[in-house]
């Protein structure tokens, strides 16, 4: 492939990464994006439109990062853009409330019925922060329960057997959480029903991903989640669902939606900020009027519900109504699939709607163990073969792949010419 300054494929890249280096950690804002897990220095990327990302170089990728699931229509989506513009020129933030939060937050409770009242936070990791507090001040209890290789943000609490970046590095749990901080979490294998019931016994929750995404896309076994429904009612405990990558992914209400669950409590975060810094939860009225300031449990954001965030939102959300798009999105997942099952490469994929996980294993995968048992040499090897031929797949075997709804077929062309070459490369 050609570059547009015909310097080196890749020469400003390694420039800016030694700049980078000796400047901010590790020379990214977020470990996986340093690509160790594929033995690789990073790409920087210097634009996205629709299905593809350029780096600093000028060389364009067909994109399946998605910024990691917020990019579900596409890059730069024009009608996002729009939104940006007209909100920018009313100024960037107030701390004070707007009419675009009430409509966002409208937009949201419409779509999942489990979700009574929202509160809106810059990030992920503080709406699950949130929701985790408001859970134990909600029952009176500590313990929460959590899934090996489930990730939740990067919260002291549950860096616990946090899959994605902690699993890439081999760091089961971080040096600096205090063992208090974990004392109350307890850790139980994914899709075991059993061993979830047991652990809830006194516990103020059970925090999930509904579909796993970050050990890799691992789905939930039949019944899994109306059992671990069944047993929240029984001990008491509550339901946390950190839809944070499936909500409005999945489904438009989310997984809860696709599988027919009811979460007490739902995080929610990347697709709901069209790509800007957001997050939120939310759930049953009566456990959410325990939230300040309508109740003592204390929870707060300078730019929670920020005008650029919440009209990007509104935008993506707006976008997502369109009749017929899920199915687009489904098609497009299955597509991938296809592709890379046309491969040949020796994988045992999962697949929920738009997101996938390609796992180097013959083995089905259904848990964290399964997953870490995959190949990550031969997934390194593949994924460096990629990007050298013009596809972005996720810089670690324990990420997922996302398809946008702007990714067609020639994209997917593109993608098999370059999985054949990588996968050849790599004597797969
Ligand atoms: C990404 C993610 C988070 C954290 O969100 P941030 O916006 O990165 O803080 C929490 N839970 C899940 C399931 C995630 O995938």
């Amino acid at each position: 492939m050609s570059t547009v300054t015909g310097a080196p494929r890749g020469a400003r890249s390694a420039e800016l990464f030694d700049r980078a280096r000796r400047v901010l950690v590790g020379g990214v804002n977020s470990p996986v994006r340093a690509m160790r897990g594929i033995g690789r220095d990073p790409l920087f990327i210097d634009r996205a439109e629709g299905a593809h990302v350029w780096d600093a170089d000028g060389n364009r990728y067909v994109d399946f990062l998605a910024s990691w699931g917020p990019a579900i229509t596409g890059h730069a989506d024009p009608v996002v853009i729009g939104a940006l513009r007209e909100a920018l020129a009313r100024g960037t933030s107030y701390g004070a409330p707007t009419e675009r939060e009430v409509r966002f937050a409208e937009v949201v409770t419409g779509a999942f019925p489990s979700i009574e009242r929202l509160r809106m936070t810059s990030s992920g990791s503080e709406a699950v922060m949130g929701a985790v507090r408001l859970a134990r001040a909600a029952t009176g209890r500590e313990a929460i329960v959590k899934a090996e290789g489930g990730y939740h943000g990067a919260i002291d609490g549950l860096l616990a057997q946090a899959g994605s970046g902690a699993t890439t590095l081999g760091v089961p749990t971080s040096p600096g959480v205090t063992a208090g901080a974990t004392a109350a979490t307890r850790l139980v294998p994914y899709n075991d029903l059993a061993a979830a019931e047991a652990a809830l016994d006194g516990a103020a929750a059970i925090i999930i991903e509904p579909v796993a995404g970050n050990m890799g896309v691992v789905p939930p076994a039949p019944g899994y989640l109306a059992g671990l429904r069944a047993a929240c009612d029984r001990t008491g405990a509550l339901l946390i669902l950190d839809e944070v990558i499936t909500g409005f992914r999945v489904a438009r209400g989310g997984a809860q939606e696709r599988f027919g669950v009811q979460a007490d409590l739902t995080c929610l975060g990347k697709v709901i900020g069209g790509g800007l810094p957001v997050g939120a939860f939310g759930g049953r009225a009566d456990v959410m009027a325990e939230l300040a300031p309508e109740g003592p449990c204390y929870q707060a954001g300078t730019l929670s519900g920020n005008p650029l965030a919440t009209a990007a939102g509104l935008a993506v959300l707006a976008r997502l109504a369109a009749p017929g798009t899920y199915e687009r999105l489904d098609e497009a997942g299955a597509r991938l699939e296809e592709v890379i099952r046309g491969s040949g490469a020796p994988v045992t994929i999962n697949r929920v709607g738009s997101m996938l996980t390609a796992f180097l294993t013959d083995t089905e995968v259904t848990d964290y163990a399964g997953a870490t048992a995959c190949d990550t040499d031969l997934y390194a090897a593949i994924a460096r073969g990629l990007l050298a031929r013009g596809v972005y797949p996720p810089p670690s075997q324990f990420e997922a792949w996302f398809v946008s709804t702007v990714h067609g077929e020639a994209e997917f062309d593109a993608t098999a010419r370059a999985l054949a070459g990588a996968l050849e490369e790599a004597g797969a």
